[in-house]
């Protein structure tokens, strides 16, 4: 059989990530990052093989990045091109899986971003604009939330009014569920376990952070809610707050929705507490060398993170193990200890070589014999959202 590449877009508001996925090879044939799109530092970041480059696009928007990056996808491919993921959001209660695109989806997509309006509307500038390039292979939605469908209703509905559940659509919906689903069910080869007979929590820990218990294959309940805030502390966002904390800043200062929105997502977290940076690498740097915020920054993080850990255990039978994905979750051994000692009674006990070895790719059990498993298990949503991708191809097919 030939093998297969799909190319994986993820378009953030002013920025476009992509990965040329081989179907056959680890490595991906090319990867990059545009940022800061709109703006005159824009640029273009790209690794091909062990080369890394970089082009500056001054003022360059998401349609210029991708003039420019398209043919270099193009080049790296040899012009055998399957389909395209793309990486979206919020696909609200409507997917509930990996989506061929059409007119019709783009709607449901575009009409799912009011719950998602940070997210959506900059994925679907860039299913528009790639689709516009290349009208003739399958153009494939991964959705964020898709994952996340399996949750009971006790997990995913709010106390609130029912009307506003039943008219506006307002529940809990998850976040990372890419990541999710390919870290349980990579942690579930790892341990040589069916995955269809294992229990796990998993902490997604990256700029956004979440945390999922999935039983045999399938989530059950996850810290994020409504959208990508919930739960959490994460970079810039504070994770769970009182809810009437907006109200109060309201009434008492006149802040309006859009400040209170801006504080919670974008100046609170990691970086709102330590003053210092929303990145867990400069914290820990900081907090060695005394600086106290970063220090309370990431005391924390951990706590909040256990606290979620633990309340997210009641959604499983059994466990079968914890697992630490994403940035933070893969590299930092100190945010994993320190989680797992405000753990007390769930007996888990590290292997402190292991977790300090864990580190830039390397996976693993990090825990010891004798006590709960814990696996440092890399993600990858990229090859995620390509499988995915080339699934629905086959079945197209049939
Ligand atoms: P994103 O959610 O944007 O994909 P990542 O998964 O790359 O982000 O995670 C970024 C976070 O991982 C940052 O807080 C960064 O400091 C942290 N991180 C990366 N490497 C290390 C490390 N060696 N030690 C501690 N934190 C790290």
């Amino acid at each position: 059989m030939s093998s297969r590449n799909i190319l994986v877009i993820n378009c953030g508001s002013s920025s476009i990530k992509f990965a040329l996925v081989n179907e056959h090879s680890e490595e991906f044939l090319i990867q990059g990052l545009a940022e800061r799109l709109g703006s005159t530092e824009a640029v273009l970041n790209w690794q091909l093989g062990d080369e890394k480059h970089v082009a500056q696009l001054p003022g360059a928007d998401h349609q210029a990045a991708f003039a420019r990056l398209l043919p270099l996808v193009q080049k790296a491919s040899h012009g055998q091109l399957t389909g395209i993921g793309h990486r979206v959001v919020h696909g609200g209660a409507h997917f509930t899986e990996a989506t061929a695109l059409d007119r019709e989806v783009i709607d449901v997509i575009r009409r799912a971003g009011v719950l998602a309006p940070l997210h959506n509307p900059a994925g679907l500038v860039g299913i528009e604009a790639v689709m516009a390039l290349y009208p003739d292979l399958t153009h494939v939605a991964v959705f964020d939330t898709a994952f996340h469908q399996t949750m009971p209703e006790y997990a995913y509905r709010y106390a609130i009014p029912e009307h506003l559940y039943t008219e506006h659509h307002i529940r809990r919906y998850g976040f990372h569920g890419t990541s999710h689903l390919y870290v349980s069910r990579k942690g579930a080869e790892m341990a040589g376990l069916p995955v269809d007979d294992s229990c796990w929590l998993v902490a997604h820990l990256g700029n956004g952070c979440s945390t999922t218990a999935v039983v045999n294959g399938e989530s059950r309940d996850t810290s994020m809610g409504l959208t990508p805030l919930e739960g959490l502390v994460m970079g810039t966002r504070s994770g769970d707050v009182d809810p009437s904390l907006q109200i109060h800043l309201h009434r008492t200062f006149g802040w309006t929705a859009q400040e209170v929105e801006t504080m919670l997502t974008k100046q609170s977290g990691l970086l709102g507490v330590s003053g210092l940076s929303n990145d867990m690498r400069t914290l820990i740097e900081a907090s060695e060398q005394g600086h106290e915020r970063a220090a309370l920054a990431i005391e924390i993080f951990c706590y909040r993170l256990a606290k979620s850990l633990a309340a997210l255990s009641c959604a499983l039978p059994k466990l079968d193990g914890l697992l630490f994905t994403g940035g933070i979750g893969e590299n930092a051994s100190l945010i994993r200890r320190k989680t797992l000692d405000h753990m007390r009674i769930f007996n888990f006990k590290l292997d402190d070589a292991a977790n300090q070895a864990c580190t830039r790719g390397a996976a693993g059990k990090i825990s010891l014999d004798g006590h709960p498993l814990v696996m440092v298990v890399p993600t990858n949503e990229e090859r995620q959202i390509a499988n995915e991708t080339l699934e629905l191809i086959d079945a197209i097919a049939k």
